[in-house]
């Protein structure tokens, strides 16, 4: 389970990966360039700072990929439905196929996805049961590296000390100014975006409710009994280690609760 390299073909979806991919590769580029290096060279700035924006942009990078060619649960052709679970399970019409509730057909891929939340584009890929806590973190570590880069951005012009040894012949010193304001300006609406997002996903996990529960309403027949986030968050990120739900390079367990226990009260 999640281990199968899945793809799916859409160049919609290649195209705003495309961007993603872009914004990440300017930053990680241009930063070091233009602030981290000289200022660490001349001892404005620790090595430690240099380190943690290239970790940072390391799990960035590791968890946009992981959550991009995970298979976020699919089901299979001629799946095994559990006696006990049998009326828990439902036909979906568009691929004629078998179940569990809380399923959904992503009409983007083509075919049902376990506890899917929604389609995602800028991964190119669905966000479900499987690859959810991939998603989470690559907001999470997305946020942290548009912070750190506006945070840079800003210590540049009004807090480090200026730079005494610019090349003003080599191409990114001369262009420094609009370099910055051009990372600035993708930094701000990356990071207002994805906040928003990363807000309403932690929201969907504290109420065990997925994107599609939400904005369908169909969670008032569901009835489950509310769950402590410990549980709900551990169920996602398929550990109760907290200090790995923060790991991209890992595998993750299930540990979802079968259907017929959730719905009981
Ligand atoms: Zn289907
Ligand atoms: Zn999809």
């Amino acid at each position: 389970m999640g281990q199968r390299i899945h793809f799916v073909v859409d160049p919609q979806g290649w195209c705003c990966m495309g961007l993603i991919i872009f914004v990440w590769l300017y930053n990680t580029i241009f930063i070091p360039k233009v602030i981290l290096f000289p200022h660490y060279e001349e001892g404005n700035i620790s090595v430690v700072a240099v380190l943690c924006y290239y970790f940072c942009s390391l799990f960035c990078i590791a968890s946009l990929f992981r959550a991009s060619v995970a298979d976020p649960g699919k089901l299979s052709e001629n799946p095994k439905i559990p006696i006990t679970e049998r009326e828990r399970w439902e036909l979906c019409y568009k691929c004629n196929m078998m179940r569990p509730k809380r399923s959904h057909h992503c009409s983007r891929c083509g075919h049902c996805v376990r506890r899917m939340d929604h389609h995602c584009p800028w991964i190119n890929n669905c966000v479900g049961e499987d690859n959810h806590w991939l998603f989470l973190q690559l907001c999470f570590y997305t946020q942290i590296l548009s912070s750190y880069t506006l945070i840079l951005d800003f210590c540049h012009y009004y807090y480090f000390l200026p730079l005494k040894k610019e090349n003003w012949d080599v191409f990114v010193f001369r262009h420094e100014l609009a370099l910055l304001r051009i990372s600035a300006f993708m930094g701000l609406i990356i990071l207002g975006g994805i906040s928003r997002l990363f807000y309403t996903q932690l929201i969907g996990i504290f109420t065990d409710t997925t994107s599609i529960e939400k904005m369908s309403n169909c969670c008032e027949d569901i009835s489950r009994p509310r769950k402590p986030w410990q549980q709900t968050f551990s169920e996602v990120f398929g550990t109760h280690w907290k200090i790995l739900w923060f790991i991209p390079f890992r595998q993750r367990q299930p540990l979802r609760v079968p259907y017929y226990f959730a719905n009981h009260v």
